[in-house]
């Protein structure tokens, strides 16, 4: 199903996945190796459709270095969370793993998934067999294949959700690789050795040319960044507040490189609409025709969004409607008003009550001022409904009667979480990626800086009034754009150790692209340059005018309309 004739120039991953037999490699091997704590290049690269990274800590590399020691090797595992909905029991369990196998903390991400850090080769089959006992995986968490499928948190239209949320997981199941190395390797199956002949009836021996990432929105909330995923589908409800249909919207994309113009950001096109049962074909040919047309010879031109702009959004949706022998339906009115989340309790139309809390940088620990850990440990432990981990890196707690709410409100009060969510707009609307020390992309540091960088900034927005505005703020340590910086009204990017370039000008409702209005500064002169803006907007905008829209009126950066002339100043 390789679509470019010349094998010679296809990327050397394509070669990895092809000889791997289904993504088994020499995983095994590698894992009984005990000479080293990391394992082979190929070997890495096939571990990531399993939803494990080799990483080492990068805060230790000089010393080690110096020790004549090799790095220090540990691995990230991804667990899948399809629409982020997952049950008090499979809370505690991530809780627990966390602290056997990990280095004590969850990480919920941007996906909606969980990772924990720091896990030791010799640790890596138990936990990932751990993980599966609590019913939960990591296959397709990362890998050129159908990622974690996202689902709109969605607090207040709870039958609406329930069965949005019940699509991204059939689509989820549909699009996971069918390979039995995963159970072979981590579940003690048996076979590998050559492995038992598999048909991947969707991806083929050699999967798709690079990631995929889908999701499922209901608006107004675009809470997953819709036109960030390279397959979206958009809730339109009918009179009754039912669900009729979706809007399609393919080809949007965050990663690109610094340097490089040919790759940039891109939004989703939406190509048409589509009643609920035509979800499955329609995602299907989507995703085959970018195996068979995404380009195989360079990983930096390989997603789908460049295979569109290549053939152009026409040819894409001919294809489709091809493959799936459906006529697409002309695409049906929306509006999105946020990409934030809900703060606070909310009322289901079921009656039941959601609880929106904030985690920053969705990081989930124990330190001395706040134990986060802990509290969410105590109200899973007497939790009845569900746990929701959102696309902004929080946390919902779902489904609670009138009656549970008072004991959950005491555990939360007294760990001092149950006014988690009172904090300045800046802090509420803030992502960050990993970054150091674990991620070996990262050019700068992410999760780590957004703490200070935010206080700054607050000292600023509360002199001039605005402390509860509301303003997208996202940092990523490399252009690769895991916190999807390129969709904040201000991003920063890590551009080498302790400077970034930065992004203005996205639209609140996550439908505009920002622009570079600085490339490579400090974090001070950031700070001064961002200070003036900040100033101007609390003296000069106009009623309701969000940030993202006051910078591109008043000129500081141009509105960037669409993906390839992201790079135009
Ligand atoms: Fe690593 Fe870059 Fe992703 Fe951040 S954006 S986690 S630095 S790859």
């Amino acid at each position: 199903m390789v679509s470019n004739k010349d094998s010679a120039k296809l990327h050397k991953n394509e070669g990895i996945k092809a000889a791997s037999q289904y993504l088994r490699g020499t995983i095994l091997e590698g894992l009984a190796d005990t000479s080293t704590g990391s394992i082979s290049g190929d070997d890495s690269q096939l571990t990531k459709f399993h939803g494990i990274y080799l990483q080492d800590d990068r805060d230790l590399r000089k010393e080690r270095l110096k020790a004549k020691l090799e790095k220090a090797f540990s691995f990230m595992v991804r667990i899948r969370v399809p629409g982020g909905v997952c049950t008090p029991q499979q809370w505690l369990h991530m809780d627990a793993l966390a602290d056997k196998y990990a280095n004590g903390t969850l990480k919920l991400t941007t996906r909606q998934a969980y990772q924990i850090h720091g896990v030791l080769k010799r640790d890596l089959k138990a936990s990932i067999a751990a993980i599966n006992e609590g019913l939960l995986d990591t296959i397709a968490a990362c890998g050129d294949v159908n990622r974690n499928v996202m689902c709109t948190a969605n607090p207040e239209q709870s039958k609406l959700h329930a069965t949005v949320s019940e699509h991204s997981k059939v689509l989820s199941n549909h699009l996971t690789p069918q390979t039995p190395a995963y159970h072979e390797i981590w579940l003690d199956g048996k076979l590998v050795a050559g492995g038992e002949p598999v048909e991947e009836p969707i991806y083929g021996k050699t999967y798709l040319p690079r990631k995929f990432k889908s999701a499922f929105v209901v608006p107004p909330y675009n809470d997953v960044d819709i036109f960030s995923q390279d397959l979206g589908f958009i809730a339109i409800t009918d009179e009754n507040g039912q669900l009729a249909g979706y809007n399609v919207a393919v080809g949007g994309g965050m990663g690109m490189t610094h340097n490089k113009t040919k790759t940039f950001p891109r939004l989703a096109d939406i190509i048409g609409f589509i009643t609920p049962d035509q979800m499955l074909p329609v995602a299907e040919a989507i995703v085959t025709t970018q195996r068979d047309h995404g380009d195989r010879t360079d990983r930096k031109h390989a997603r789908l969004k460049y295979t569109i702009e290549d053939h152009g959004i026409e040819w894409f949706k001919k294809e489709v409607e091809q493959r799936s022998k459906i006529t697409l339906q002309p695409k049906r009115p929306f509006t999105f008003k946020t990409t934030s989340d809900r703060y606070g309790w909310i009322q289901g139309t079921d009656g039941l009550w959601c609880l929106n809390l904030f985690i920053l940088s969705g990081r989930v620990k124990d330190s001395e001022e706040l134990k986060t850990k802990a509290c969410l440990r105590e109200i899973a432990k007497i939790h009845q409904g569900d746990f929701r981990l959102t696309a902004n890196q929080n946390l919902v707690l779902g489904k609670i009667t009138d009656a549970d709410r008072p004991q959950i409100e005491t555990i939360l009060e007294e760990y001092g979480l149950l006014k988690s969510h009172h904090q300045s707009g800046l802090r509420l609307n803030s992502l960050s990626c990993v970054a150091l020390p674990t991620c070996g992309l990262a050019l700068a540091e992410s999760e780590r800086l957004l703490p200070n960088f935010v206080s700054a900034l607050e000292k600023i927005l509360e002199e001039v009034g605005l402390r509860d505005d509301a303003i997208t703020l996202r940092i990523t340590g490399c252009p690769n754009g895991c916190a999807r910086p390129y969709l904040g009204e201000i991003g920063l990017v890590g551009r080498a150790p302790g400077k970034y370039n930065v992004y203005l000008g996205a639209g609140f409702d996550g439908m505009r692209l920002n622009k570079r209005y600085l490339e490579a500064k400090k974090v001070p002169e950031i700070l001064e340059a961002l200070e003036k803006i900040i100033r101007h907007y609390a003296s000069d905008r106009e009623q309701g005018e969000a940030f993202g829209n006051f910078v591109i009126r008043t000129g500081y950066v141009k509105a960037t309309l669409a993906g390839r002339d992201f790079h135009e100043n």
